[in-house]
């Protein structure tokens, strides 16, 4: 049967590149790789992403995630780091921790040691590293090349995964032009991101799947800012031992909570005073340089300069006092609890291929509030109580009630079809606790958030899984 595969994939993000990667010496499994996008950006394809109907405290749904060969990989920052063992104490399990230098090799970074320092009664040291962003992109472009066993199908979105309800038969495929086509496989590995993998399952009618929480306990990780620190003459001491920042990555403090359970993490960035003079002076010298090198009006141009030299001269005044005195905005990424009311559900709109579209309920609840205002005000009076210099609260913490808008999310989504033994979606083997040969990957089974960036963590459990495949226990 030419359209009959060992396993199908459904999405062509990092977590089916880091698969095949581990794959890759055992030619002899027939794969079919399902991507909905195409080998670059297409606006229609894209606007599959679109939500339901909004919500106001996220962004928009289709700038969160990308349809295309690689995923939101075309998109993202590259900020990497793994999970803190005390985070993971609580995880029922962790062997994916053993595939995580693999995945630092994938990511273009190399394995740091990861310090678990303690900083006083305050925290620990926590690192971030820099991935090199294209690297997972790369090697997926040179895997669809170099693996004869690997069929991809582009601009193909699985809209259902057809079923007995016992275990998987195959996916129904369609693409924009309103072809569909059905494609069988033995299992099913669902690689399409926190947001489609719940998604793809809600809308596949299998019986049993109401008593898992599929689409519930949406997590992203709050990011916000705590305000500002002048440091004084010892306070700088302080800033270069544990904020540095380089090429290959930075440093900060975490602050967990009493139980370990949930960390906040802070780091430093110069004052946003500074930052705007440094950008708008390299908007400057770059018109200057327009200016010279073409041969247009000068007049308009000298007119325009006249009119914004005054607020130029406010940012550079602000900014200059700001640089002589060192002063940093302080930044911080929390972790977010499982809470019920975080949830994806269908909307009654529909997209271009007729299905559901999504909709997601997010918002950071009284409890985790109260963790993140807790860390900042510890975070602060540290810094005071042992003379590293002045910190300028922002409003929200000093009285005022948290706005909604206080806190954004990270583009992270987690936990939607969490992995779990216990009011579990997937098993430990990422297989689904109510159909049999379908089987989940992505940060969907993530059984807590952390706070550190996901896809490190996306990455070695994928290569973990992989690992299975090989040793025959999938
Ligand atoms: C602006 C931004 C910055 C980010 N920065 C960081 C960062 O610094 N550090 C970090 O760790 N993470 C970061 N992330 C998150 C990171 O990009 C994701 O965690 C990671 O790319 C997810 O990989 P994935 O393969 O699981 O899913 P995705 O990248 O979402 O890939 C899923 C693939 O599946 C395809 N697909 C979806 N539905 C279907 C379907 N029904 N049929 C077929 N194919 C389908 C999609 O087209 C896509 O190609 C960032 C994200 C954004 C948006």
């Amino acid at each position: 049967m030419d359209n009959y595969y060992d396993f199908i994939i459904v999405g062509g993000g990092l977590s089916t590149i880091a698969l095949l990667d581990s794959l890759k010496s055992n030619k002899n499994f027939r794969i079919c790789v399902v991507e909905s996008g195409l080998e670059y950006l297409s606006i229609p394809h894209q606007e599959l992403n679109l939500e339901g109907d909004t919500n106001a405290n996220y962004f928009p749904l289709a700038s969160t995630r990308i349809r295309q060969f690689g995923g939101t990989l075309n998109h993202w920052s590259g900020v990497c780091a793994r999970i803190p063992n005390r985070e993971l104490s609580l995880w029922g399990d962790t062997g994916f921790t053993a595939y995580y230098s693999k995945a630092e090799n994938l990511m273009g970074i190399s394995s740091l040691e990861y310090k678990t320092q303690k900083i006083d009664s305050l925290g620990y040291v926590a690192e971030w590293m820099l991935a090199n962003p294209m690297k997972p992109i790369e090697i997926g472009k040179e895997l669809k090349q170099s693996l004869p066993n690997v069929t991809w199908y582009f601009g193909k979105t699985v809209t259902k995964i057809v079923h007995d309800n016992i275990s998987v038969k195959g996916v129904e495929v369609s693409d924009l032009n309103g072809n569909v086509q059905s494609l069988q496989a033995a299992k099913i590995i669902l690689a399409a991101g926190g947001i489609e993998n719940p998604r793809l399952l809600m809308q596949s009618n299998f019986d049993n799947i109401e008593e898992t929480p599929v689409g519930q306990f949406f997590c992203e990780h709050p990011h916000g800012e705590l305000g500002f620190i002048t440091p004084s003459k010892k306070g700088k001491d302080f800033i270069g031992k544990y904020f540095k920042s380089n090429a290959k990555g930075f440093s900060g403090i975490e602050v967990p909570n009493g139980d370990g359970s949930f960390s906040v993490g802070f780091f430093l960035t110069p004052h946003e005073h500074q930052m705007k003079y440094d950008k708008i002076s390299v908007q400057f010298s770059r018109l200057k340089q327009l200016i010279s090198t073409t041969g247009i009006d000068k007049t308009a141009l000298l007119q325009a300069g006249e009119i914004l030299k005054a607020p130029l001269e406010t940012v550079k005044f602000l900014s200059e006092r700001f640089r002589l005195r060192d002063v940093y905005t302080v930044k911080f990424m929390s972790a977010q609890s499982l809470s019920l009311g975080n949830k994806l559900s269908p909307s009654q709109r529909v997209d271009r291929l007729s299905k559901e579209r999504i909709n997601l309920e997010w918002s950071v609840d009284e409890l985790d509030k109260r963790f993140i205002t807790e860390a900042c005000t510890n975070f602060a009076n540290f810094i005071v109580e042992h003379g590293y210099g002045s910190v300028r609260l922002h409003d929200w913490l000093i009285g005022r009630d948290v706005e909604p808008h206080t806190f954004v999310g990270g583009f992270h989504h987690m936990c939607t079809t969490r992995k779990g033994k216990l009011n579990g979606v997937v098993n430990s083997n990422n297989e689904t606790n109510f159909v049999r040969n379908l089987f989940v990957l992505g940060s969907s089974c993530f059984e807590r958030p952390s706070y550190v960036n996901p896809s490190l963590t996306i990455a070695a459990m994928s290569y973990e899984f992989g690992q299975k495949i090989i040793d025959n226990t999938i």
